[in-house]
């Protein structure tokens, strides 16, 4: 196999052989796959994208070359020369393998590992270990070198894709809940009032401060979350509110943010708000997932704000995005271009004009 350079957070490790590639996916996507299939494009020998997509179903119409060239088309993006595919499978069927040998062969990719995982072996298509047309199977051994490193320097793989997309589930808390219907009414006010054009820009500046405030605070100080209960109730209504989003997507942007830390301060935000004020908060998380290269917390992030509200602007920009695999680069390069003024886009309400025609709540 090619030597390639897996890159997960700020560790870089030289991926050697096929077992250690099987052992290093896992830590790549956060979870450890099942029914999957994993795909790496490579180019100069670092990964360009890496992608999962569930396992499809083969019924008797499903044309698997048509569902492997729409696969491999993911990857275009990406610029990747090379390929990887893992197939995670219950059976070990050829059909997907050749399907993505064939597909690849067309669109002039370099397939350099194409092989199922079934019943913890792998079978290679095309094996050239076994001297019959069919690979009869291989016990995984990844290098002890390459085991040590990822068990010391990453951190553990959630069991499940179902595990990951849990962590964002509801909680219900009384009080945040009370606090939020308090903000919430405040904000309204302040909106439906045209005298109140200056107080509600107040509002905002402040919240986005607020906001900009306590995702530094979330791994600084003990237990911050529990303790910062009306300031994250003021959160959970300002991030839905889009001129206080798009300023903090915008600040979201800037180099050197930690988005680690800004994503662990938005999950927790996520799981407090009431449902009618998910999208905000969920939109602006998938968002900050994409960008840390984590599409199934993006994905996750993103249909539960649309399981919210289905016409939630971010939300499906984010998803389709996330669908055509395009690199988060996009967003960066973006967002870069605009000024926090732009984002943040003060509104100078003129007389006789309500706020209420401003779509602030709803995009
Ligand atoms: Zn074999």
């Amino acid at each position: 196999m090619r030597t390639f350079v897996a890159k997960i957070g700020l560790v870089e490790l030289s991926i050697t052989s096929i077992d250690s590639l099987i052992a290093v996916i896992p830590h790549l996507l956060g979870f450890v796959p099942t029914k999957s299939v994993v795909c790496l494009w490579t180019l100069d020998k670092r990964i360009s994208l890496t992608m999962r997509v569930d396992l499809p179903v083969m019924e008797t119409n499903f044309d698997a070359n048509a569902w492997a060239e729409q696969l491999l088309s993911c990857g275009i993006h990406s610029g990747g020369t090379n390929i990887h595919v893992v197939i995670y499978a219950d059976v070990n069927s050829s059909d997907f393998a050749q399907a993505i040998g064939r597909a690849a062969s067309h669109s002039g990719l370099h397939v350099d590992t194409l092989i199922t995982m079934c019943d913890a072996k792998r079978f290679e298509y095309e094996c050239t270990e076994c001297h019959s047309s069919k690979c009869i199977g291989h016990e995984v051994m990844p290098e002890a070198s390459d085991l040590r490193k990822m068990g010391a320097l990453l951190p553990v793989p959630a069991a499940s894709r179902e595990e990951v997309i849990a962590e964002i589930d509801e909680i219900l808390n009384p009080h945040v809940r009370a606090l939020v219907v308090t903000e919430s009414a405040a904000y309204t006010a302040l909106r439906a009032s045209n005298a109140d054009a200056h107080n509600l820009e107040k509002w905002r500046d402040e919240s986005i401060a607020l906001v900009r405030r306590d995702w530094g605070h979330v791994s600084s100080l003990d237990d911050p979350l529990r303790t910062l209960t009306p300031q994250l109730a003021r959160s959970i209504v300002a991030l839905n509110d889009v001129r206080c989003r798009d300023a903090v997507l915008w600040v979201i942007a800037r180099p050197d943010t930690d988005l680690q830390q800004i994503g662990e301060y938005l999950a927790h935000v996520v799981i407090n708000a009431p449902e009618s004020m998910v999208p905000g908060p969920a939109s602006v998380l998938s968002a900050v997932r994409w960008l840390q290269g984590d599409g199934l917390r993006a994905m996750a992030a993103c249909l539960k704000a649309l399981n919210a509200a289905p016409d939630y602007t971010l939300a499906l920009l984010v998803e389709t995005a996330l669908r055509a695999g395009l690199p988060p680069v996009f967003w960066l390069e973006t967002m870069r271009v605009l000024t926090y003024d732009q984002c943040r886009a003060r509104r100078r309400v003129r007389p006789g004009r309500s706020e209420d025609s401003d779509t602030s709540m709803s995009a």
